[in-house]
């Protein structure tokens, strides 16, 4: 058995070592590195076991799913949606969430604008960008990205605060950095055609987090590194 801690503390702990030394790598502070632990399709015992490892961030893909949960676990965790959001869910995700990564069309940016609920700061949300070029993958295409930055960023109920963005899934780590390189770009070119501050880049799964941060990512979503594999969508 090897010494020290094992479980979802010992996987932490191992994801943060590995942040640290991709960032030392390429010249970036740790400290500038967000680990969100993706929480979908795992119990609340064990997502308390990383809340009882320092993990504040929790990622989950639906609303109703995130809901649940937050009934079970304590107060102070900031709760990232990443899935792709209907906008007949808009109203709660609206109010159950403080990070929307998601926000793939106007329609949903406007609807999480009205129903933001007025008692709560403004939502902070990102523009997913679709980079993967495969069916079935949401987010805007790069050339709509400027347009719909300065959209987002005039509603009063939203903060936008960056981009997100998916490589394309199932290859080597090495294979997603054009993708997490492209987004990085495509994020300075929309500052600066807009004015508008977009400090985070929401890049990195288990497959690739230490290739994002090498190219930039502020947030890196992590699941099966800190979980373990999850099991097979029924
Ligand atoms: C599931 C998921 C993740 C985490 O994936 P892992 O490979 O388990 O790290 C990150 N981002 C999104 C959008 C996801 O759906």
């Amino acid at each position: 058995m090897a010494v020290g801690q094992t479980g979802v503390a010992g996987a932490l702990a191992e994801c943060r070592r590995r942040i640290a030394a991709a960032a030392e790598r390429s010249g970036r502070d740790p400290a500038g590195i967000t680990l969100v632990a993706v929480t979908k399709t795992v119990e609340p015992a064990r997502i308390l076991e990383a809340v009882e490892a320092g993990v504040r961030e929790v990622g989950e893909n639906r609303v109703r799913e995130a809901l649940a949960k937050q009934a079970e676990l304590p107060d102070g965790l900031r709760w990232h949606l990443l899935g792709h959001l209907q906008t007949n869910k808009a109203a709660r995700a609206a109010a159950a969430f403080d990070v929307v990564h998601s926000v793939d069309a106007e329609r949903v940016a406007a609807a999480l604008e009205s129903r933001r609920p007025p008692d709560r700061p403004p939502l902070a949300v990102l523009l997913e960008v679709e980079l993967t070029g495969l069916p079935g993958h949401t987010g805007y295409a790069p050339d709509d990205v400027a347009g719909a930055a300065k959209s987002v960023a005039a509603k009063g109920r939203l903060r936008l605060i960056g981009l997100m963005a998916m490589a394309p899934p199932g290859s080597a780590p090495e294979a997603a950095r054009p993708a997490f390189r492209r987004l990085r770009r495509l994020r300075d070119e929309v500052q600066e055609r807009t004015g508008l501050a977009l400090p985070e880049l929401s890049m990195g799964m288990t497959g690739d987090f230490e290739v994002a941060v090498e190219e930039g990512a502020t947030m890196v979503r992590l699941g099966r590194a800190v979980f373990g594999e999850r099991p097979l969508a029924g």
